[in-house]
């Protein structure tokens, strides 16, 4: 086991328009796929080959569930042909409004992690914005995930003819470089997170909200703050609790959302 983190996901040009395009052709539902590729000696992700959803797929306005029986085909075609293998997924999040992996997809991917005994597996959020924005996460093992670089590959991909791409050009991509660490501040002593007070406040909000509306999904962004996104009369709204609360007050990202909801009092 390599003690050195991957930091970066090598992808090619044509890919990228591929799963954007799916996107920007579905800015109803969520839409997803697959990666196929393999893994450099650190451990990064080298995705070659990305599809798109099967002829039977299932999606809704907050998930995306593969073709199972054409995965495995397209799992068996990409193998035998180029000795690609399943290293990942993609899927849309621009209906749930959440540029990071939802608790929802975590759990599923660490399933999956231990349950086919393997070592990582990369992760690709798509949002719709004002362009089409993609974010790249690996997942390893240990039950951590990564945020991932991106290098795209100049050569034509030559896993793919170019009748494949029987799509055109997404207006713009825009793609995130930064790199992130996610991992739950609860070793940090300052935050409110660390407080006994501080956690039954959050659960208590968590269940409320759960009470109240649909596809609750709750995660810590880049700046460190608890969003806990949620669905009412088909809007999806979040409720952002800042690091330092409650220094700074938590608060509505929609403000229709204030009428809606009730938040059980901090402390
Ligand atoms: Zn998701």
């Amino acid at each position: 086991m390599p003690t050195y983190i991957a930091d970066t996901v090598y992808i090619y040009q044509s890919e990228l328009k591929l799963i954007s395009e799916y996107v920007l052709q579905n800015p109803e539902t969520e839409t997803g796929g697959d990666l196929f590729g393999n893994w450099t000696h650190q451990s990064c992700p080298v995705a070659q080959v990305a599809i798109g959803p099967g002829p039977h797929y299932d999606a809704d306005r907050a998930h995306f569930y593969q073709d199972v029986e054409f995965l495995k085909e397209q799992g068996r075609y990409w193998s035998k042909k180029h000795a690609l293998h399943h290293i990942g997924q993609w899927h849309s999040h621009h209906k749930l409004g959440l540029e990071e992996p939802s608790t929802h997809d975590d759990a599923t991917i660490y399933n999956a992690i231990h349950k086919y005994g393997l070592n990582e597996f990369l992760l690709i959020i798509a949002t719709l914005q004002k362009e089409v924005r993609l974010k790249a996460f690996i997942y390893r093992s240990n039950n951590k995930r990564y945020g991932l670089r991106w290098s795209v590959l100049e050569s034509k991909n030559p896993y793919k003819p170019d009748e494949y791409y029987d799509v055109e050009a997404p207006a713009c991509i825009d793609v995130e470089v930064d790199r992130k660490t996610i991992e739950l501040a609860l070793n940090d002593e300052a935050s409110w997170l660390n407080t006994e007070m501080g956690r039954k406040w959050l659960r208590s909000v968590h269940e409320s909200l759960k009470s109240q509306c649909n596809n609750v999904s709750m995660y810590m962004d880049a700046k460190k703050q608890i969003i806990i996104a949620c669905e009412k009369h088909r809007r999806t709204f979040e409720f952002v609790i800042p690091e330092q609360y409650p220094q700074y007050q938590s608060y509505w990202r929609d403000i229709e959302a204030k009428s809606i909801f009730t938040i059980p009092h901090h402390g």
